[in-house]
Protein backbone atom coordinates (compact mmCIF):
# COMPACT_ATOMS: atom_id res chain seq x y z
CA UNK A 1 0.00 0.00 0.00
CA UNK A 2 2.54 2.75 1.00
CA UNK A 3 4.19 2.44 -2.51
CA UNK A 4 1.51 3.09 -4.36
CA UNK A 5 2.09 7.24 -4.25
CA UNK A 6 5.66 6.51 -4.86
CA UNK A 7 5.56 3.82 -7.77
CA UNK A 8 3.40 6.45 -9.56
CA UNK A 9 5.16 9.53 -8.93
CA UNK A 10 7.93 7.84 -10.73
CA UNK A 11 6.27 6.72 -13.72
CA UNK A 12 5.04 10.34 -13.81
CA UNK A 13 8.39 11.79 -13.59
CA UNK A 14 9.51 9.76 -16.48
CA UNK A 15 7.05 10.49 -19.09
CA UNK A 16 5.19 13.86 -18.06
CA UNK A 17 5.61 17.20 -18.16
CA UNK A 18 3.57 19.53 -16.07
CA UNK A 19 1.89 22.81 -16.70
CA UNK A 20 3.64 25.56 -15.34
CA UNK A 21 6.09 24.14 -13.72
CA UNK A 22 9.64 24.29 -12.93
CA UNK A 23 9.89 20.41 -13.41
CA UNK A 24 13.42 20.21 -11.04
CA UNK A 25 11.21 21.55 -8.31
CA UNK A 26 9.77 17.91 -8.07
CA UNK A 27 13.33 16.92 -7.09
CA UNK A 28 12.39 18.64 -3.04
CA UNK A 29 8.50 19.06 -3.78
CA UNK A 30 6.48 15.77 -3.72
CA UNK A 31 3.39 15.82 -6.51
CA UNK A 32 0.14 14.62 -5.43
CA UNK A 33 -1.04 11.55 -7.03
CA UNK A 34 -4.78 11.46 -7.11
CA UNK A 35 -6.91 8.68 -7.36
CA UNK A 36 -10.19 9.85 -6.31
CA UNK A 37 -12.22 12.80 -5.72
CA UNK A 38 -15.66 13.17 -3.78
CA UNK A 39 -16.92 17.06 -2.88
CA UNK A 40 -14.45 19.14 -1.64
CA UNK A 41 -11.36 16.25 -0.97
CA UNK A 42 -9.55 14.42 -3.11
CA UNK A 43 -7.52 11.42 -2.36
CA UNK A 44 -4.39 10.06 -3.13
CA UNK A 45 -3.44 6.27 -3.72
CA UNK A 46 -2.30 5.54 -0.54
CA UNK A 47 -5.96 6.84 1.17
CA UNK A 48 -5.05 10.06 2.53
CA UNK A 49 -7.77 12.83 1.61
CA UNK A 50 -6.81 16.50 1.03
CA UNK A 51 -9.28 19.40 0.87
CA UNK A 52 -9.12 21.14 -2.42
CA UNK A 53 -8.84 24.66 -1.59
CA UNK A 54 -7.86 25.57 -5.06
CA UNK A 55 -11.09 24.25 -6.80
CA UNK A 56 -8.70 22.43 -8.96
CA UNK A 57 -7.36 25.04 -10.51
CA UNK A 58 -10.62 27.50 -10.05
CA UNK A 59 -12.82 25.47 -12.11
CA UNK A 60 -14.61 23.44 -9.21
CA UNK A 61 -18.27 24.75 -8.05
CA UNK A 62 -20.10 21.66 -7.07
CA UNK A 63 -17.60 18.82 -5.93
CA UNK A 64 -15.71 16.46 -6.90
CA UNK A 65 -17.53 13.09 -8.81
CA UNK A 66 -21.14 15.61 -7.75
CA UNK A 67 -23.68 12.84 -8.74
CA UNK A 68 -25.93 15.10 -10.87
CA UNK A 69 -23.11 16.19 -13.41
CA UNK A 70 -21.71 12.37 -13.88
CA UNK A 71 -24.95 11.33 -14.41
CA UNK A 72 -25.98 14.05 -16.64
CA UNK A 73 -22.16 13.21 -18.50
CA UNK A 74 -23.35 9.06 -18.58
CA UNK A 75 -26.33 9.99 -20.37
CA UNK A 76 -24.63 12.42 -23.08
CA UNK A 77 -22.05 9.49 -23.13
CA UNK A 78 -24.83 6.91 -24.63
CA UNK A 79 -26.60 9.51 -26.80
CA UNK A 80 -23.31 11.18 -28.78
CA UNK A 81 -19.84 11.76 -27.60
CA UNK A 82 -19.39 14.38 -30.52
CA UNK A 83 -20.17 15.84 -34.05
CA UNK A 84 -18.46 18.47 -35.78
CA UNK A 85 -20.03 21.88 -35.14
CA UNK A 86 -19.67 23.33 -38.68
CA UNK A 87 -22.76 22.47 -40.41
CA UNK A 88 -24.36 20.00 -37.88
CA UNK A 89 -26.47 20.83 -34.85
CA UNK A 90 -26.75 18.98 -31.52
CA UNK A 91 -29.21 19.33 -28.71
CA UNK A 92 -27.03 20.07 -25.68
CA UNK A 93 -25.14 23.11 -27.88
CA UNK A 94 -27.85 24.72 -28.57
CA UNK A 95 -29.89 24.63 -25.00
CA UNK A 96 -26.36 25.67 -23.62
CA UNK A 97 -26.30 28.64 -25.89
CA UNK A 98 -30.01 29.26 -24.60
CA UNK A 99 -29.16 29.02 -21.40
CA UNK A 100 -25.92 31.25 -21.16
CA UNK A 101 -27.46 33.87 -23.16
CA UNK A 102 -31.09 34.41 -20.77
CA UNK A 103 -28.42 34.13 -17.85
CA UNK A 104 -25.63 36.33 -19.01
CA UNK A 105 -25.64 40.58 -18.89
CA UNK A 106 -28.36 41.93 -21.66
CA UNK A 107 -27.36 42.05 -24.91
CA UNK A 108 -25.22 39.10 -24.82
CA UNK A 109 -27.55 37.14 -27.80
CA UNK A 110 -24.94 34.75 -29.55
CA UNK A 111 -22.94 32.04 -28.24
CA UNK A 112 -19.58 31.05 -29.87
CA UNK A 113 -17.57 27.95 -28.67
CA UNK A 114 -14.35 26.95 -27.87
CA UNK A 115 -12.26 24.81 -25.64
CA UNK A 116 -10.45 26.37 -23.10
CA UNK A 117 -10.43 29.87 -21.44
CA UNK A 118 -7.75 31.14 -23.93
CA UNK A 119 -8.83 30.35 -27.09
CA UNK A 120 -12.31 32.25 -25.84
CA UNK A 121 -10.07 35.21 -25.43
CA UNK A 122 -8.40 34.66 -29.11
CA UNK A 123 -12.22 34.59 -30.57
CA UNK A 124 -12.99 37.57 -28.55
CA UNK A 125 -9.76 39.82 -29.68
CA UNK A 126 -10.25 38.79 -33.58
CA UNK A 127 -13.82 39.25 -33.56
CA UNK A 128 -13.47 42.41 -32.80
CA UNK A 129 -10.81 43.79 -35.08
CA UNK A 130 -12.71 41.64 -37.60
CA UNK A 131 -16.25 43.10 -36.76
CA UNK A 132 -14.22 46.71 -36.91
CA UNK A 133 -12.60 45.28 -40.12
CA UNK A 134 -16.09 44.86 -41.80
CA UNK A 135 -17.55 47.88 -40.96
CA UNK A 136 -15.42 49.86 -42.73
CA UNK A 137 -12.72 50.44 -39.96
CA UNK A 138 -9.96 48.14 -40.59
CA UNK A 139 -7.04 50.20 -38.37
CA UNK A 140 -8.53 49.49 -35.82
CA UNK A 141 -5.89 46.39 -34.51
CA UNK A 142 -4.83 47.66 -30.92
CA UNK A 143 -6.43 46.08 -27.54
CA UNK A 144 -5.47 47.93 -23.90
CA UNK A 145 -5.28 46.00 -20.72
CA UNK A 146 -4.40 46.35 -17.15
CA UNK A 147 -1.49 46.34 -15.74
CA UNK A 148 -1.11 42.89 -14.10
CA UNK A 149 -4.35 41.11 -16.29
CA UNK A 150 -3.96 37.66 -17.07
CA UNK A 151 -6.01 36.51 -20.13
CA UNK A 152 -4.42 33.00 -20.81
CA UNK A 153 -1.29 31.21 -22.26
CA UNK A 154 -1.59 31.63 -26.04
CA UNK A 155 0.36 34.24 -27.87
CA UNK A 156 -2.97 37.06 -28.32
CA UNK A 157 -4.10 36.14 -24.83
CA UNK A 158 -0.42 36.65 -23.23
CA UNK A 159 -0.19 39.75 -25.39
CA UNK A 160 -2.80 41.49 -23.46
CA UNK A 161 -1.59 39.91 -20.57
CA UNK A 162 0.73 41.65 -18.02
CA UNK A 163 2.37 39.22 -15.33
CA UNK A 164 5.84 39.57 -15.86
CA UNK A 165 6.57 35.79 -15.05
CA UNK A 166 4.63 34.06 -17.90
CA UNK A 167 4.63 36.92 -20.51
CA UNK A 168 8.37 38.78 -20.17
CA UNK A 169 10.32 34.94 -21.92
CA UNK A 170 7.94 35.39 -25.14
CA UNK A 171 7.86 39.51 -25.22
CA UNK A 172 9.62 39.50 -28.47
CA UNK A 173 6.76 37.02 -30.13
CA UNK A 174 3.86 39.02 -28.80
CA UNK A 175 1.81 41.42 -30.87
CA UNK A 176 2.10 45.10 -29.28
CA UNK A 177 -0.62 45.88 -26.86
CA UNK A 178 -1.07 49.04 -24.29
CA UNK A 179 -1.39 48.42 -21.00
CA UNK A 180 -2.84 51.10 -18.56
CA UNK A 181 -1.91 50.80 -14.91
CA UNK A 182 -5.17 49.47 -13.07
CA UNK A 183 -7.38 49.88 -10.11
CA UNK A 184 -5.88 47.13 -7.88
CA UNK A 185 -7.01 48.06 -4.86
CA UNK A 186 -3.68 47.18 -2.69
CA UNK A 187 -2.07 50.34 -4.17
CA UNK A 188 -4.75 52.44 -2.42
CA UNK A 189 -3.04 55.12 -0.71
CA UNK A 190 -4.27 55.06 2.95
CA UNK A 191 -7.37 56.69 3.84
CA UNK A 192 -8.70 56.20 0.59
CA UNK A 193 -11.35 53.30 -0.17
CA UNK A 194 -11.62 51.31 -3.11
CA UNK A 195 -14.48 52.85 -4.89
CA UNK A 196 -11.57 56.50 -4.97
CA UNK A 197 -9.49 54.39 -5.75
CA UNK A 198 -11.04 53.10 -8.69
CA UNK A 199 -11.86 56.52 -9.87
CA UNK A 200 -8.34 57.85 -9.52
CA UNK A 201 -6.37 55.40 -11.39
CA UNK A 202 -9.44 55.49 -14.33
CA UNK A 203 -7.62 58.44 -15.41
CA UNK A 204 -5.21 56.24 -16.98
CA UNK A 205 -7.79 54.53 -18.62
CA UNK A 206 -9.07 57.78 -19.72
CA UNK A 207 -6.35 58.71 -21.30
CA UNK A 208 -5.38 55.89 -22.78
CA UNK A 209 -8.61 55.98 -24.83
CA UNK A 210 -8.35 59.49 -25.72
CA UNK A 211 -4.90 58.58 -27.47
CA UNK A 212 -5.12 55.39 -28.80
CA UNK A 213 -9.74 54.53 -29.60
CA UNK A 214 -8.84 55.61 -33.44
CA UNK A 215 -6.33 52.19 -33.50
CA UNK A 216 -7.77 50.84 -31.00
CA UNK A 217 -10.36 47.52 -31.42
CA UNK A 218 -11.04 46.86 -27.31
CA UNK A 219 -10.39 47.11 -24.13
CA UNK A 220 -10.28 43.89 -22.40
CA UNK A 221 -10.33 43.29 -18.47
CA UNK A 222 -11.14 40.60 -15.62
CA UNK A 223 -14.01 42.07 -13.99
CA UNK A 224 -13.75 43.48 -9.94
CA UNK A 225 -10.61 40.09 -10.07
CA UNK A 226 -7.32 39.68 -11.12
CA UNK A 227 -6.53 35.81 -10.11
CA UNK A 228 -3.34 34.87 -11.57
CA UNK A 229 -2.02 38.22 -11.02
CA UNK A 230 -2.08 37.48 -6.82
CA UNK A 231 -6.02 37.69 -6.20
CA UNK A 232 -5.87 41.60 -6.43
CA UNK A 233 -9.06 43.00 -5.96
CA UNK A 234 -11.08 46.53 -7.07
CA UNK A 235 -14.25 48.63 -6.99
CA UNK A 236 -17.00 47.62 -9.38
CA UNK A 237 -17.06 52.02 -9.80
CA UNK A 238 -13.93 51.22 -12.66
CA UNK A 239 -16.09 49.09 -14.65
CA UNK A 240 -18.89 51.89 -14.54
CA UNK A 241 -16.87 54.23 -15.88
CA UNK A 242 -15.14 51.83 -18.07
CA UNK A 243 -18.50 50.98 -19.86
CA UNK A 244 -18.70 54.35 -20.33
CA UNK A 245 -15.73 55.64 -21.80
CA UNK A 246 -15.80 52.54 -24.19
CA UNK A 247 -18.81 53.71 -25.23
CA UNK A 248 -18.15 57.41 -25.82
CA UNK A 249 -15.01 56.01 -27.40
CA UNK A 250 -16.34 53.58 -29.83
CA UNK A 251 -14.08 50.78 -28.52
CA UNK A 252 -15.49 47.40 -27.69
CA UNK A 253 -15.55 45.88 -23.85
CA UNK A 254 -14.61 42.41 -23.67
CA UNK A 255 -15.02 40.88 -20.26
CA UNK A 256 -13.41 37.79 -19.27
CA UNK A 257 -14.78 36.51 -16.55
CA UNK A 258 -13.12 32.52 -17.91
CA UNK A 259 -12.30 33.06 -13.84
CA UNK A 260 -14.55 35.13 -12.19
CA UNK A 261 -18.19 34.01 -14.19
CA UNK A 262 -20.62 31.47 -12.07
CA UNK A 263 -21.22 32.95 -8.71
CA UNK A 264 -16.66 33.29 -8.12
CA UNK A 265 -17.18 37.03 -7.34
CA UNK A 266 -20.76 36.56 -5.33
CA UNK A 267 -23.10 37.64 -8.18
CA UNK A 268 -23.60 35.25 -11.20
CA UNK A 269 -21.48 37.52 -13.16
CA UNK A 270 -18.77 39.98 -11.79
CA UNK A 271 -20.32 42.13 -14.30
CA UNK A 272 -23.20 42.61 -12.63
CA UNK A 273 -22.47 44.67 -9.48
CA UNK A 274 -21.21 47.13 -11.97
CA UNK A 275 -24.32 46.71 -13.40
CA UNK A 276 -22.61 47.02 -17.17
CA UNK A 277 -23.18 44.29 -20.53
CA UNK A 278 -19.81 43.98 -22.03
CA UNK A 279 -19.61 43.84 -25.67
CA UNK A 280 -18.03 40.71 -25.22
CA UNK A 281 -18.13 38.19 -22.35
CA UNK A 282 -15.61 35.50 -22.54
CA UNK A 283 -16.57 31.92 -19.95
CA UNK A 284 -14.64 29.19 -18.97
CA UNK A 285 -13.31 27.41 -15.86
CA UNK A 286 -16.54 26.91 -13.94
CA UNK A 287 -18.66 26.34 -16.96
CA UNK A 288 -18.78 22.82 -17.10
CA UNK A 289 -18.42 22.59 -13.21
CA UNK A 290 -14.91 21.98 -13.74
CA UNK A 291 -15.57 18.84 -15.47
CA UNK A 292 -14.35 19.66 -18.94
CA UNK A 293 -12.78 21.70 -21.28
CA UNK A 294 -15.38 24.34 -22.58
CA UNK A 295 -15.69 27.66 -23.39
CA UNK A 296 -18.07 30.56 -24.46
CA UNK A 297 -17.95 34.04 -25.86
CA UNK A 298 -21.28 35.46 -25.92
CA UNK A 299 -21.90 38.99 -28.23
CA UNK A 300 -24.88 41.13 -29.36
CA UNK A 301 -26.43 40.92 -32.55
CA UNK A 302 -24.78 43.86 -34.19
CA UNK A 303 -21.14 41.89 -33.85
CA UNK A 304 -22.97 39.13 -35.30
CA UNK A 305 -24.85 41.34 -37.67
CA UNK A 306 -21.42 42.56 -39.06
CA UNK A 307 -20.42 38.93 -40.14
CA UNK A 308 -23.45 37.79 -41.46
CA UNK A 309 -23.67 38.39 -45.76
CA UNK A 310 -23.03 36.46 -49.12
CA UNK A 311 -19.96 34.18 -48.67
CA UNK A 312 -18.76 35.96 -51.49
CA UNK A 313 -18.01 39.51 -49.56
CA UNK A 314 -15.64 37.05 -47.12
CA UNK A 315 -16.60 38.69 -44.05
CA UNK A 316 -17.60 35.40 -42.48
CA UNK A 317 -15.81 34.27 -39.02
CA UNK A 318 -13.72 31.53 -40.26
CA UNK A 319 -12.24 30.46 -36.63
CA UNK A 320 -13.09 27.02 -35.16
CA UNK A 321 -11.23 24.45 -33.07
CA UNK A 322 -12.03 20.19 -33.21
CA UNK A 323 -13.83 20.05 -29.97
CA UNK A 324 -15.89 23.30 -30.50
CA UNK A 325 -19.41 22.37 -28.85
CA UNK A 326 -18.35 19.11 -27.65
CA UNK A 327 -21.66 17.71 -26.70
CA UNK A 328 -20.53 15.96 -23.31
CA UNK A 329 -18.78 19.28 -22.42
CA UNK A 330 -22.22 20.48 -23.31
CA UNK A 331 -23.87 18.40 -20.43
CA UNK A 332 -21.77 19.11 -18.02
CA UNK A 333 -22.52 22.84 -18.70
CA UNK A 334 -26.01 22.18 -18.65
CA UNK A 335 -26.37 19.83 -15.17
CA UNK A 336 -24.01 22.63 -13.92
CA UNK A 337 -27.09 25.30 -14.71
CA UNK A 338 -29.43 22.97 -13.22
CA UNK A 339 -27.85 23.56 -9.99
CA UNK A 340 -28.04 26.74 -10.06
CA UNK A 341 -31.86 26.90 -11.23
CA UNK A 342 -32.62 24.44 -8.39
CA UNK A 343 -30.48 25.53 -5.40
CA UNK A 344 -30.03 29.22 -4.19
CA UNK A 345 -26.14 28.85 -4.92
CA UNK A 346 -25.39 32.94 -4.95
CA UNK A 347 -27.48 32.79 -1.45
CA UNK A 348 -25.57 30.07 -0.33
CA UNK A 349 -22.38 31.24 -1.30
CA UNK A 350 -22.71 34.52 0.56
CA UNK A 351 -23.03 32.81 4.00
CA UNK A 352 -20.21 30.44 3.41
CA UNK A 353 -18.26 33.48 2.27
CA UNK A 354 -19.18 35.66 5.55
CA UNK A 355 -17.66 31.92 7.69
CA UNK A 356 -14.31 32.78 5.17
CA UNK A 357 -14.26 36.18 6.12
CA UNK A 358 -14.49 34.69 10.07
CA UNK A 359 -11.73 32.16 9.41
CA UNK A 360 -9.62 34.71 8.23
CA UNK A 361 -9.80 36.52 10.78
CA UNK A 362 -6.68 35.75 12.81
CA UNK A 363 -4.53 36.31 9.84
CA UNK A 364 -5.16 40.31 9.96
CA UNK A 365 -2.88 40.79 12.85
CA UNK A 366 -0.52 38.74 11.70
CA UNK A 367 2.68 40.62 11.47
CA UNK A 368 3.51 39.41 8.14
CA UNK A 369 0.42 40.00 6.66
CA UNK A 370 0.01 42.64 4.63
CA UNK A 371 -3.94 42.35 3.63
CA UNK A 372 -6.72 39.67 4.25
CA UNK A 373 -9.11 40.50 0.81
CA UNK A 374 -11.99 39.34 -0.44
CA UNK A 375 -14.52 39.68 -3.32
CA UNK A 376 -17.29 36.32 -2.69
CA UNK A 377 -16.21 32.99 -2.51
CA UNK A 378 -12.25 34.36 -2.95
CA UNK A 379 -10.09 35.36 -0.13
CA UNK A 380 -6.79 36.08 -0.40
CA UNK A 381 -4.00 37.14 2.12
CA UNK A 382 -0.90 39.10 0.88
CA UNK A 383 2.38 38.20 3.15
CA UNK A 384 4.86 40.91 3.60
CA UNK A 385 8.73 41.01 4.64
CA UNK A 386 7.86 44.40 6.73
CA UNK A 387 3.90 45.44 7.64
CA UNK A 388 4.52 48.90 8.12
CA UNK A 389 5.98 49.71 4.49
CA UNK A 390 4.31 47.07 3.05
CA UNK A 391 7.92 45.64 1.70
CA UNK A 392 7.25 42.23 -0.37
CA UNK A 393 9.54 39.46 0.71
CA UNK A 394 11.82 38.95 -2.28
CA UNK A 395 10.40 36.35 -4.44
CA UNK A 396 13.28 34.29 -4.44
CA UNK A 397 12.73 33.16 -1.23
CA UNK A 398 9.33 31.54 -2.21
CA UNK A 399 7.79 31.37 1.08
CA UNK A 400 4.35 30.10 -0.13
CA UNK A 401 6.27 27.00 -0.66
CA UNK A 402 6.39 26.20 3.05
CA UNK A 403 2.95 27.00 2.80
CA UNK A 404 2.30 24.60 0.22
CA UNK A 405 4.20 22.18 2.13
CA UNK A 406 2.56 22.75 5.18
CA UNK A 407 -1.18 22.40 4.16
CA UNK A 408 -0.10 19.19 2.47
CA UNK A 409 0.80 17.70 6.06
CA UNK A 410 -2.45 18.80 7.09
CA UNK A 411 -4.26 17.42 4.39
CA UNK A 412 -5.58 20.55 2.05
CA UNK A 413 -4.43 20.91 -1.17
CA UNK A 414 -3.26 25.09 -1.12
CA UNK A 415 -1.35 26.68 -3.61
CA UNK A 416 0.13 29.79 -3.07
CA UNK A 417 0.66 32.62 -5.76
CA UNK A 418 4.26 33.66 -5.08
CA UNK A 419 3.59 35.60 -1.45
CA UNK A 420 -0.41 35.53 -1.68
CA UNK A 421 -2.62 32.78 -0.01
CA UNK A 422 -5.74 32.91 -1.24
CA UNK A 423 -8.79 30.57 -1.02
CA UNK A 424 -11.12 29.43 -3.91
CA UNK A 425 -12.96 26.28 -2.73
CA UNK A 426 -15.88 24.78 -4.35
CA UNK A 427 -18.67 25.95 -3.34
CA UNK A 428 -19.82 22.77 -1.43
CA UNK A 429 -17.42 23.39 1.51
CA UNK A 430 -18.85 23.10 4.88
CA UNK A 431 -18.19 25.13 7.86
CA UNK A 432 -15.84 22.70 9.18
CA UNK A 433 -13.90 22.23 6.20
CA UNK A 434 -13.90 26.47 5.68
CA UNK A 435 -12.56 26.29 9.76
CA UNK A 436 -9.99 24.12 8.74
CA UNK A 437 -8.80 26.38 5.79
CA UNK A 438 -7.91 29.14 8.71
CA UNK A 439 -6.47 27.12 10.89
CA UNK A 440 -4.28 25.81 7.93
CA UNK A 441 -2.97 28.78 6.77
CA UNK A 442 -2.41 30.68 10.09
CA UNK A 443 -0.13 27.92 11.03
CA UNK A 444 1.23 27.79 7.58
CA UNK A 445 1.55 31.78 7.07
CA UNK A 446 3.77 31.38 10.73
CA UNK A 447 6.04 28.55 9.11
CA UNK A 448 6.80 30.53 6.06
CA UNK A 449 7.41 33.94 7.29
CA UNK A 450 9.68 32.71 10.60
CA UNK A 451 13.09 33.91 9.68
CA UNK A 452 15.22 33.21 7.32
C1 LIG B 1 -7.58 30.68 -16.54
C2 LIG B 1 -7.82 31.98 -17.19
C3 LIG B 1 -7.70 32.13 -18.57
C4 LIG B 1 -7.19 31.02 -19.47
O1 LIG B 1 -8.05 29.92 -19.48
P1 LIG B 1 -7.41 28.49 -19.90
O2 LIG B 1 -8.60 27.60 -19.97
O3 LIG B 1 -6.46 28.13 -18.81
O4 LIG B 1 -6.75 28.68 -21.20
C5 LIG B 1 -8.00 33.36 -19.12
N1 LIG B 1 -8.41 34.38 -18.35
C6 LIG B 1 -8.55 34.28 -17.02
C7 LIG B 1 -9.05 35.44 -16.24
C8 LIG B 1 -8.24 33.08 -16.38
O5 LIG B 1 -8.32 32.99 -15.06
Amino acid sequence: MHERNAALIQRDLNVLWHPCTQMKDHEQIPLLPVEQGRGAWLKDLEGRWYLDAVSSWWVNLFGHCNPQINARIKEQVDQLEHVILAGCSHEPAVELAERLVSITPQGLTRCFYTDNGSSAVEVALKMSHHYWRNIGKPHKTKYISLANSYHGETLGALAVGDVALFKSTYEPLLMESITVPGPDSFHRDEGVSWAEHAEQMFVHMEAALENHAEECAAVIVEPLLQCAGGMRMYHPRYLELLREACDRHGVHLIADEIATGFGRTGTMFACEQANISPDFICLSKGLTGGYLPLAAVLMGEDIYAAFYDDFTKLTAFLHSHSYTGNPIACAAALATLDIFANDDVIGQNRQTAELMAEAAQPLIDHPHVGEVRQVGMVLAAEMVKDKAHMTPFPWQERRGLHIFRHALERGVLMRPLGHTVYWMPPYVISPDEVALLGEVAAEGIDKATRNP
